[in-house]
């Protein structure tokens, strides 16, 4: 009795503590997610967009620096936030430190994105993750943010995507080399995606090759148009060469 007792105060506990401190800092709060000081410094990205790749830009842009002359796959991208400090640590947690309970408050926030930028798609689907990497970490992020997300909306799910090949980290290879070493390692079952408006999602846009590499092999399966939705993106200009 003692235990269920226990095992209960645990879960009020962390029910709690999920509730009513900062999500970011760890700050006693009344009410939201992040404090108004952590608030400060969370920057949702508004009309000062490249209008192509959703980056956060000084002025509202057809194309940014980091998008134009790449004839990208996916027809446009949006982001909630941009990726800095000190969001970036949250999700960073939510990544590697199975914070898995932030996906429900992003996916949120993530949808008020799908409507106001009226991304409508017919499938919702989620950048793989090779199964070494997911049997080390347990949970594939930009899975929790789909799932949670086709909840919101009420449109379907499909894991149609298969990682194949163990890509090695990417950060420190130039644009050519990350090309070569993402293609080939995504599969994707053709019957599920032909001819569907497709929504991938992810965690974080960085250089955006990813994204771009997933797009491709959608389009080549025969879907109609991709559209990337991510949590956070890279604001500045990515030097890729
Ligand atoms: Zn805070
Ligand atoms: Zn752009």
């Amino acid at each position: 009795m003692i235990k269920v007792q226990n095992f209960l105060k645990a879960i009020k506990n962390s029910f709690f503590n999920e509730r009513w401190t900062c999500n970011c800092c760890g700050r006693e709060i009344f009410s939201g997610y992040f404090c108004a000081e952590c608030l400060k410094s969370v920057e949702k990205i508004g009309e000062n967009k490249c209008e192509h790749c959703g980056r956060k830009t000084a002025f509202k842009t057809q194309y940014c620096d980091s998008c134009k002359d790449k004839n990208l796959n996916f027809d446009l991208a949006r982001s909630v936030y941009v990726y800095d400090n000190p969001l970036s640590y949250v999700i960073q947690n939510f990544k590697y430190n199975n914070a898995k309970y932030h996906a429900e408050f992003f996916a949120g926030e993530m949808a008020n994105v799908y409507l106001e930028e009226d991304l409508s798609c017919d499938i919702i689907t989620f950048v793989p993750m090779h199964p070494k990497r997911l049997k080390k970490r347990s949970y594939n992020q930009a899975e929790l943010l789909a799932k949670e997300l086709s909840k919101i909306l009420n449109v379907q799910l499909v894991d149609c995507l298969q990682k194949v090949k163990d890509t090695k980290n990417q950060a420190k290879l130039s644009r050519d080399e990350r090309i070569k070493n993402l293609s080939d390692s995504f599969k994707v079952d053709k019957n599920l995606v032909k001819n569907k408006a497709v929504l991938l999602v992810d965690d974080v846009l960085t250089t955006g090759s990813t994204a771009d590499t997933v797009s491709k092999v959608l389009i080549k399966a025969g879907a109609e148009k991709v559209r990337v939705l991510t949590l956070a993106s890279v604001s500045k200009f990515v030097k890729e060469d």
